[in-house]
């Protein structure tokens, strides 16, 4: 070691594995000054590295099922093949009966599963049980990026009209315009149905706001009420630790204090 006291203590290494191919990329930074002793000994650990990754990487299966398996697991979002394995190796222990309901469970879905053709959230039925709910209020609709949005707004249990699910919000950078959206399908049923209030509720991001805007330009002649979810200080957070932004909102959106009191 201290032959090579020259060598930056740490290597900063960026690895990208490839796991499906097996590859391990590295791409080391440009060291100045450094001789050639010093170098190849950072050459070394950095290798060691690699290898390290490509023992991940090209794990061997005794059974190409595992493999497959493995393989269709780590596709899922935030699991990568070692979890995968863990996974699949969970599920071999368990009774194949519970293999299967999983199994049927998700191919029924695939199979089955549709979307209002109202409000376009997940259902069983061509119109969902909140869209044919008669005790909610069929004036009000609330406009919602995606099905998630949905249930965090019905967790709540405190709106009682409808929804209308976008199924994303206008992005240029994703390549996303309204006429992917179900803008047009929203605009149609606020002239066909007896709306008087649209709710936007949609993420406060730069996308968000751009599709408020493009549905309230849209629905602006309409005899109707637009309304947007409020923005403000979250409940249970200290105002010093609220960023400007949502600090100065908070201040111009103030509300009456009696309409605190309300649950
Ligand atoms: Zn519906």
């Amino acid at each position: 070691m201290q032959k090579y006291k020259n060598a930056p203590k740490r290597a900063k290494t960026h690895f990208s594995p490839s796991y499906g191919l097996g590859i391990a990329e590295i791409r080391l930074p440009r060291i100045r000054n450094i001789d050639d002793k010093s170098w190849f000994f950072c050459k070394f650990a950095v290798e060691k590295k690699i290898n390290k990754f490509k023992l991940v990487a090209q794990q061997l299966f005794s059974s190409g099922l595992l493999e497959n398996a493995v393989q269709e697991f780590s596709k899922l979002p935030g699991i990568g093949r070692k979890t995968a394995l863990r996974l699949v190796l969970h599920l071999l222990k368990q009774p194949e009966n519970e293999t299967e309901a999983l199994g049927n469970s998700l191919i029924s879905l695939r199979k089955n599963v549709v979307y209002c053709k109202v409000c376009h959230n997940i259902s069983d039925t061509e119109v969902c049980n909140i869209c044919s709910n008669a005790a909610r209020d069929a004036e009000t609709i609330c406009v919602v990026e995606n099905i998630r949005d949905v249930m965090s707004i019905e967790n709540t249990q405190q709106f009682r009209g409808l929804y209308h699910v976008l199924g994303g919000v206008i992005s240029p950078m994703d390549g996303i315009g309204p006429s992917d959206l179900e803008i047009e399908s929203l605009i149609q049923r606020v002239q066909s149905e007896k709306i008087k209030e649209v709710i936007l509720a949609l993420s406060t991001t730069m996308e968000g706001d751009t599709t408020n805007f493009y549905i309230f330009r849209k629905l602006a002649t309409l005899n109707l009420k637009i309304t947007t979810i409020a923005r403000g200080v979250a409940i249970g957070d200290e105002l010093e630790y609220a960023d400007e932004v949502t600090l100065g909102r908070s201040i111009l959106n103030r509300v009456d204090f009696n309409n605190t009191f309300r649950q």
